[in-house]
C-alpha cells in the first residue's frame, strides 16, 4: 500500500518536472520570436501642420523632423518601446517651426545620440534655442551633406544626398531649398524624404544624376504646388506619395499636386485623413 503511494508521488513529481520544463520551453520560444518580429518600420506621424517621420527598429529610433509643437512627445509615447528614453539620431530637414519646434521637445525629453542639421546661418529665436540645448546635454553634431550615410545593421540604411555642399554658417533668404534630402531603404522599401524643397531643388537632383527611384515618396513642402513637378515625379516614380500635413492656412496640399499625383497613378496617403501611417 506504502510502496504504490510512493510510486503515485513519484509520478506526481515526474509529471510536474515534464511540465515545468514544457512552460520554460514555450517561454524561450515565445521571447525568440519576440525578438525576431522587431522588423524595421518607419512611421510618417500625425503632427498636425508639419513633418515627422520615425524610423524604428527595436530600440533604436533615427527621427527625421518633429513638426511644431508637443504633439510629437505624445507619438513618440506611442510608438516607442516601454521605458526606451533614447533617439540615436535626430535630423533636422530646415529651421522652419514646423520641422524643428518638436525636435525642440524632442531633446528637452529624450537622451539624442547625435543631430544632424545643415548648420545654416540662423537667427532665429528657436535656432538659438536648439543651440543652447544641443551645447547644453552635450549632443553630437553632423553637418548633413551629399554623401553621407546613417546605417543601422541590415534593415535601415539612410542616405543624405542633399545638400550637395556643406552649408554650415552660409546665409540663404529661404531654408526651405536647404532642406536636408535622404534617400533610404527601411526593410523591403525604399523612400525618398524631401523636406520642404522647391522644384529648383528636385531639378539639381535629377541633373545631379542622383539614385532617385523610390517605392515612397514623402512629398515635398506639404503638398505646395512649387514642388513636386512632373520631372521629379517621372524620376522618383514613386508606387505611394505620402503628404504630411495638417489645418493651415497656405492652402497645402494643393488641388494641383493632388491632381497631378491622381493622374500619374501615384496612391495619395495623408497623415491629417488617416493620422499615422506605418510601414
Ligand atoms: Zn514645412
Amino acid at each position: 500500500m506504502l510502496e504504490k503511494f510512493q510510486k503515485q508521488i513519484k509520478i506526481f513529481f515526474f509529471v510536474l518536472f515534464l511540465g515545468v520544463i514544457f512552460l520554460v520551453a514555450l517561454e524561450i520560444s515565445g521571447k525568440e520570436k519576440f525578438l525576431q518580429s522587431q522588423k524595421a518600420e518607419i512611421f510618417f506621424l500625425d503632427v498636425g501642420q508639419g513633418d515627422a517621420i520615425l524610423i524604428q527598429e527595436g530600440r533604436t529610433q533615427i527621427l527625421i523632423d518633429g513638426g511644431d509643437g508637443e504633439d510629437i512627445l505624445d507619438c513618440l509615447g506611442e510608438v516607442m518601446p516601454f521605458g526606451d528614453r533614447n533617439l540615436e539620431v535626430i535630423i533636422n530637414t530646415h529651421s522652419d517651426d514646423d520641422h524643428l519646434g518638436g525636435l525642440i521637445k524632442v531633446m528637452e525629453n529624450y537622451e539624442v545620440g547625435e543631430m544632424v542639421h545643415t548648420g545654416i546661418s540662423c537667427d532665429k529665436e528657436i535656432c538659438k534655442m536648439r543651440d543652447r540645448i544641443i551645447e547644453r546635454r552635450d549632443i553630437k553634431v553632423l553637418i548633413a551633406r551629399l554623401g553621407q550615410e546613417i546605417k543601422f545593421g541590415e534593415d535601415i540604411d539612410l542616405k543624405v544626398i542633399y545638400p550637395f555642399m556643406d552649408l554650415e554658417g552660409k546665409e540663404f533668404k529661404d531654408a526651405n531649398d536647404t532642406s536636408v534630402v535622404i534617400r533610404g531603404i527601411v526593410g523591403d522599401s525604399s523612400y525618398l524624404l524631401t523636406g520642404d524643397i522647391s522644384s529648383d531643388v528636385e531639378n539639381e537632383l535629377i541633373f545631379g544624376n542622383l539614385d532617385l527611384d523610390v517605392d515612397v515618396l514623402k512629398v515635398a513642402h506639404h503638398g505646395s504646388k512649387n514642388s513636386t513637378a512632373i520631372a521629379f515625379l517621372q524620376a522618383a516614380s514613386p508606387e505611394k506619395a505620402i503628404i504630411s500635413v495638417g489645418e493651415n492656412s497656405y492652402g497645402h496640399p494643393t488641388e494641383e499636386i493632388l491632381n497631378r499625383l491622381s493622374n500619374m497613378n501615384i496612391e495619395i496617403l495623408r497623415t491629417d485623413e488617416m493620422s499615422m501611417l506605418e510601414f
